[in-house]
């Protein structure tokens, strides 16, 4: 029995399912059922919520969110080999646990979900910035979630959370802090993980705020924060050319100096800057 639940410990999980670690799927397992539910515990209150799971694996934070009390969660897992693992939890948990198996960028997952719904994951690497845009730059907002929970690479994490003029600023500290609240909640070292991983990892939690921080169209704002750091050290009326053909009124009109560099502007400038092309 583990720590916080009736279940074997995970060690004992990915022995008996012949669970070995395939680096192809981003696989670094969290095995201490102590720290998975402090990490549910950074998702928030749970008791209400469904939550959505990317790559549950052997189930470690799955266990974790179901412990701390989850109405629901719904689990997508690409790897076959993990679902009979997984449905002894949903054993455990009668009618709280929903295993998909797929690729979640493929999936759409939210025909199983119910609001309020919270994102909580220790994302496979090779997938989890890609999810994290789309689930930042939905049509309509508030979007389908109400908080994201995710472990990610330290450096991607300080990108999430970075300040304008820092090394780390750019399009996800933009598209993330725009409409969301952004913070490192957890740090962990590589032991952590088996196998582990040759990076420190951190875990970012993000939640929804009710409207932007600042009106501008997304597409549009996404496609000038696109521009601005694609060349990140040239000068904004050099890099943005592209853009707009008199995109150095539209830098002027936005409040901006031509000659500013994308890693300087504040997020206002960027919401600026996108009413200022979208009026063209
Ligand atoms: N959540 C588990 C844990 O914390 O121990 C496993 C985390 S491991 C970093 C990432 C998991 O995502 C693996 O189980 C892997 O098979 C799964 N995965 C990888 N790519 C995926 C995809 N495109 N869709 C769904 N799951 C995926």
């Amino acid at each position: 029995m583990s720590a916080i639940d009736s279940l074997p410990p995970l060690r004992e999980v990915i022995a008996s399912h012949g669970l070995s670690a395939r680096k192809s799927l981003g696989q670094n397992f969290l095995l201490d059922l102590n720290l998975t539910a402090k990490i549910a515990r950074q998702a928030g209150d749970l008791a209400g919520c469904d939550v959505l799971e990317i790559g549950p694996g052997p189930g470690g934070l799955t266990r974790g969110l179901l412990s701390e009390g989850a109405r629901r969660v719904v689990a997508v897992e690409k790897d076959s080999r993990c679902l009979p693992a997984l449905q002894e939890i949903a054993a455990a948990y009668p009618g709280r646990l929903e295993i998909l198996q797929g690729d979640a960028l493929e999936l759409d997952p939210l025909q199983h979900l119910a609001p309020p719904i919270r994102v909580a994951a220790n994302l496979p690497y090779n997938v989890g910035t890609e999810l994290l845009v789309r689930w930042l730059t939905p049509p309509e907002w508030p979007p389908f979630w109400q908080s994201l929970t995710l472990m990610f690479q330290r450096e991607v994490a300080e990108r999430i959370v970075a300040a304008p003029g820092s090394k780390a600023y750019g399009r996800l500290a933009i598209l993330a802090q725009w409409r969301a609240e952004a913070r490192i909640v957890l740090s962990l070292p590589p032991e952590a993980f088996t196998p582990p991983p040759k990076v420190s990892s951190a875990v970012v939690h993000l939640s929804a705020l009710p409207a932007p921080r600042y009106p501008a169209d997304a597409q549009v704002l996404s496609r000038v924060v696109a521009a601005a750091f694609n060349q990140r050290r040239k000068m904004l009326r050099a890099a943005l050319k592209g853009v707009a053909p008199d995109i150095e009124d539209r830098l002027i009109a936005a409040g901006l100096k031509p000659t500013d560099r994308a890693e300087t502007v504040p997020l206002e400038g960027f919401c600026a800057l996108a009413r200022a092309v979208a009026q063209g």
